[in-house]
This record gives structure tokens, C-alpha cells and sequence, in this order.
């Protein structure tokens, strides 16, 4: 087993510890920086992403988070986690700073304020299979995919959702409310890849 962190500054956390250990991961809550550097994983949760980066900073987590993506630590991102990857964050409030890592342009809130939750199924061709029952709470769009970044998903009218660039890994949507752990399975065959 390997010890997979959830960062548990703000937002669903839980729900990912839970997935998490019922996939067998050794799980801890990641709110320190000496708790992160005993991880082979992490998962950031999502939540709100504006106060995420702020908690981040203010317990003083922002850089050794930066330093651990930069060391190809895996790191999975759902929604605001997502927006935490995203090495540019668009509509962001003011002040606003992502850890990045992952190529890709996102914006926060992308389906307006009228549609802040959707749910939709969405093929998720390197899962295999089934589509994915893919849940959206306020969620952002990837933007625009660099080249270094590959999308893994995207809905019917094109947009991306899904996106992966090494060790990291990034979906807009929220697969620990649905019981389809495949991503989760996913990103833990990551875990034991480089560990
Ligand atoms: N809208 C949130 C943000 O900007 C993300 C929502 C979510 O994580 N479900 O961080």
C-alpha cells in the first residue's frame, strides 16, 4: 500500500479519503508540510479554489507544494483542485494564485451562474469501458491545452474536462460522489508507477 495525502485545507476532502481507503490507500490529511512530505501521493480536493490558495499560503504549504509537483509527485486535482494545478487560472479573483504544474488554461465558474451544476456522462477513452457518470458543482473548463498536456475528456461540444501532463492529473468534474472509482484507480496506478 502506499501513502496517498489528501490536502485538507478546505472542500471535500473526505469524500476522496473515503474513495481513497476503499480502494486500499494508506490515506492521510495533508495540512502540514511535514505531512506532505511523507506522501507518495495527493489529492486535491475540490472546494473553492480562491480560498484554498489563501489557506495554502497563510499555513505556509503554497511552496512545498510547488517544490513537490516540480519533484513528480503524482497529484490529482477534481474542480477547484483542478484550478490549483492549472499553471494559468482565468477569472480568478483578485490576487488569486495557482501552485501549476499542468499546461492548461482553466476558468473558474465556466458554466455561469445559472447552470452551477450539471451532470453528464462523458467518455473517458484511457479509463476503458463505460463512459463516466461525471458530476458538475460549479465547475471550470480547461480552457486551452498546452503541449505539454493532453486532454483525456471532453464533453460534446468540445470543451475539455479531463487532462493529464506526467505525474499529474486533472478533471473538472467530481468522481468521489459518484461510487466510479476508475479515475481514482487511475491516478493510484500513477502512485505506484513512481514510487
Ligand atoms: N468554483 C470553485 C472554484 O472556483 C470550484 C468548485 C468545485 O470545486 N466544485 O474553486
Amino acid at each position: 500500500t502506499r501513502r496517498v495525502g489528501v490536502l485538507a485545507l478546505q472542500g471535500d476532502f473526505r469524500e476522496h479519503a473515503h474513495v481513497l481507503r476503499a480502494l486500499g490507500a494508506d490515506v492521510t490529511l495533508v495540512r502540514r508540510p511535514e505531512e506532505l512530505a511523507a506522501v507518495d501521493g495527493l489529492v486535491i480536493p475540490g472546494g473553492e479554489s480562491s480560498v484554498m490558495d489563501k489557506l495554502a499560503r497563510t499555513f505556509g504549504l503554497a511552496e512545498p507544494l510547488r517544490a513537490a509537483i516540480r519533484g513528480g509527485l503524482p497529484v490529482y486535482g477534481t474542480c477547484a483542485g483542478l484550478i490549483m494545478l492549472a499553471d494559468t487560472v482565468l477569472d480568478g479573483i483578485r490576487g488569486q494564485e495557482s501552485l501549476g504544474g499542468l499546461d492548461v488554461s482553466v476558468r473558474r465558474n465556466a458554466f455561469g451562474s445559472q447552470t452551477h451544476s450539471f451532470e453528464t456522462d462523458l467518455d473517458v477513452p484511457v479509463l476503458g469501458g463505460e463512459p463516466m457518470h461525471a458530476v458538475f458543482i460549479r465547475a471550470p473548463i480547461v480552457e486551452s491545452v498546452g503541449p505539454t498536456a493532453t486532454a483525456l475528456a471532453t464533453l460534446e461540444d468540445g470543451r475539455c474536462v479531463a487532462v493529464e501532463q506526467g505525474n499529474l492529473l486533472g478533471t473538472s468534474f467530481h468522481p468521489e460522489v459518484t461510487g466510479d472509482y476508475r479515475i481514482h484507480e487511475y491516478f493510484l496506478g500513477k502512485v505506484r508507477a513512481a514510487a
